[in-house]
C-alpha cells in the first residue's frame, strides 16, 4: 500500500546541457562547472606549450633541451589530467578534479622553468599567482593552505639551488627581492583561497540544511500528522495526476470514500484520545489490508479516500474493503477499550472521462450517503460507475 510513502508532487523538469557541452563535460551537470576549469587549465597547458615550441624554441629564448622538457611537461599534463577527470575516473578520489596535482605540478615547472631561463623569468612569477587563483574553485581550505606554503617554500628553496647551480643572469641580491614580493602575494592569495574555500563549505553545508528543511516541510504539508497518510490536498493532486494518466492511456480508476460509523459515539463514550487511537488504528489497518497499488489518504475527520489504480469497481476494486471490513471485525483499534469494533461505510466511484475531481468526488459522496442510509457497514458502487 503506497498511501505513506507516496508523493503527490510534480516530476521535476530537467533541462538537458547542449551536445557539444555533454561531449566536452560530460553528462553530470554537478561535475560540469569543475570538468570546465579543468579544460581551461589544459588549455593553458597546450598554450604554453605552443609558445614555447612556436616562440621560445626558433627564438632562441631557452636552451632546446629546457624547451623539449617543457613541451614534454606540458603535453604529459594535458594528456594525464583532463581524461582522468572527464572520464570519471578519479570521480571517487578524494580530490576528483585533481587541483592540488594539477597546481603542483604547474607551480613546479613554472619555479624550475623560472630558474633555468632569465628570458621567460618576467611572465613565470605571475603565471605562479594564476595558478593559485584556480585553487579558489575546489580546494578545501587544508589543502589551500597546504598549496601556498608548498609553493612559498619552493620558491625559497630555488633561490640557493639556483644560484648554486649558476641559474643564467641570476643575481641573487635583485632574486631575493623578486621572490620576496612574490611569495607576499601567494601568502595573500592563499588566505583569501582559504577563507573562500570556508566560505564555499559553509554555504554547501548550508544548501544541505535548506534542501532537507524544504523536504521535511514538503512531506509535512502533504501529510495528516495524526495517521501519517496523505492529506486531503496530496490526495487531491495524486486523483488528478491520475485523471490525466488515465486520460492519456485511456485506463480507468476507482475512488472509495470511507467514513467510520458512528464514529461520534467513540469520543463520547471512550474519550476524544480513544477517539485519536482509533483513527491511527484503522490508518494502519487499511495499509495493511488494502492493495500494494491502492493509495490512502485522510479526507477529514472519519473519512479516508482510497484511491485505486487501473480498477473497475467490480470485485477487484471491491476485494480490499472487504479484507478491511473483515480483518476490522476481528480486533480493536484501541488498546484502552479491547471490545470495541470498528466498522465503516464506503462510497465507490469509477472515473468518467471528462468528469472533474469534485463530480467524482460527489458521485462517490453521494454513494457513501446511500451506505449510511441502507444501515451502515458496508460499501455501495455509484449508479452508472
Ligand atoms: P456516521 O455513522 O453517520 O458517520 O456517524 P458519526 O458519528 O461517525 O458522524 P458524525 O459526523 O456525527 O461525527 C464525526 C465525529 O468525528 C465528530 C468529530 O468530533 C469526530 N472527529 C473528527 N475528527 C476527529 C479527530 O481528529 N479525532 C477525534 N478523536 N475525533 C474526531
Ligand atoms: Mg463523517
Ligand atoms: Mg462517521
Amino acid at each position: 500500500m503506497s498511501s505513506v510513502a507516496a508523493s503527490a508532487g510534480q516530476p521535476e523538469r530537467t533541462r538537458r546541457s547542449p551536445a557539444w557541452k555533454r561531449i566536452l563535460l560530460g553528462p553530470d551537470e554537478k561535475m560540469q562547472l569543475g570538468i570546465s576549469m579543468c579544460l581551461l587549465a589544459c588549455s593553458l597547458y597546450l598554450l604554453w606549450f605552443l609558445i614555447v615550441g612556436l616562440v621560445f624554441l626558433p627564438y632562441g629564448m631557452a636552451s632546446p633541451q629546457l624547451c623539449y622538457l617543457y613541451m614534454g611537461q606540458e603535453l604529459a599534463a594535458c594528456l594525464v589530467f583532463y581524461p582522468l577527470v572527464r572520464s570519471g575516473l578519479s570521480r571517487r578520489w578524494s580530490d576528483p578534479l585533481l587541483v592540488m596535482p594539477q597546481m603542483l605540478w604547474a607551480n613546479t615547472a613554472l619555479i624550475a622553468g623560472y630558474a633555468a631561463s632569465d628570458q621567460v623569468r618576467p611572465v613565470m612569477l605571475q603565471t605562479l599567482c594564476l595558478v593559485q587563483v584556480f585553487g579558489f574553485i575546489s580546494l578545501k581550505p587544508r589543502a589551500a593552505r597546504f598549496m601556498g606554503v608548498a609553493t612559498i617554500v619552493m620558491l625559497l628553496a630555488m633561490l640557493p639551488l639556483a644560484a648554486a647551480f649558476g641559474a643564467p643572469a641570476f643575481v641573487l641580491t635583485d632574486e631575493i627581492l623578486r621572490i620576496a614580493a612574490t611569495c607576499f602575494v601567494m601568502g595573500l592569495l592563499t588566505l583569501q583561497s582559504a577563507d573562500f574555500a570556508r566560505l564555499r563549505e559553509r554555504v554547501l553545508r548550508d544548501r544541505r540544511e535548506l534542501r532537507r528543511t524544504l523536504e521535511d516541510l514538503r512531506r509535512i504539508s502533504m501529510h495528516d500528522a495524526l495517521t501519517g497518510l496523505l492529506n486531503r490536498q496530496a490526495m487531491q493532486e495524486r486523483i488528478e495526476d491520475e485523471r490525466e494518466r488515465a486520460r492519456r492511456t485511456g485506463s480507468g480508476f476507482c475512488v472509495a470514500l470511507l467514513d467510520l460509523d458512528h464514529f461520534k459515539r467513540v469520543n463520547d463514550g471512550h474519550g476524544h484520545q480513544a477517539g485519536d487511537e482509533v483513527l491511527a488504528g484503522f490508518a494502519r489497518a487499511a495499509c495493511a489490508t488494502l492493495r500494494e497499488t491502492d493509495v490512502l489518504a485522510r479526507w477529514g475527520g472519519e473519512e479516508f479516500v482510497v484511491l485505486m489504480p487501473d480498477t473497475s469497481p467490480g470485485p477487484a476494486g471491491l476485494v480490499g474493503l472487504q479484507r478491511l471490513r473483515a480483518h476490522l471485525a476481528e480486533r480493536s483499534l484501541s488498546e484502552a477499550v479491547p471490545a470495541l469494533r470498528t466498522t465503516f461505510s464506503a462510497g465507490m466511484a469509477a472515473s468518467h472521462p471528462g468528469e472533474s475531481l469534485a463530480q467524482l468526488m460527489e458521485r462517490a459522496d453521494q454513494a457513501l450517503y446511500a451506505a449510511k442510509e441502507q444501515g451502515r457497514d458496508r460499501v455501495v458502487v455509484a449508479p452508472g460507475s
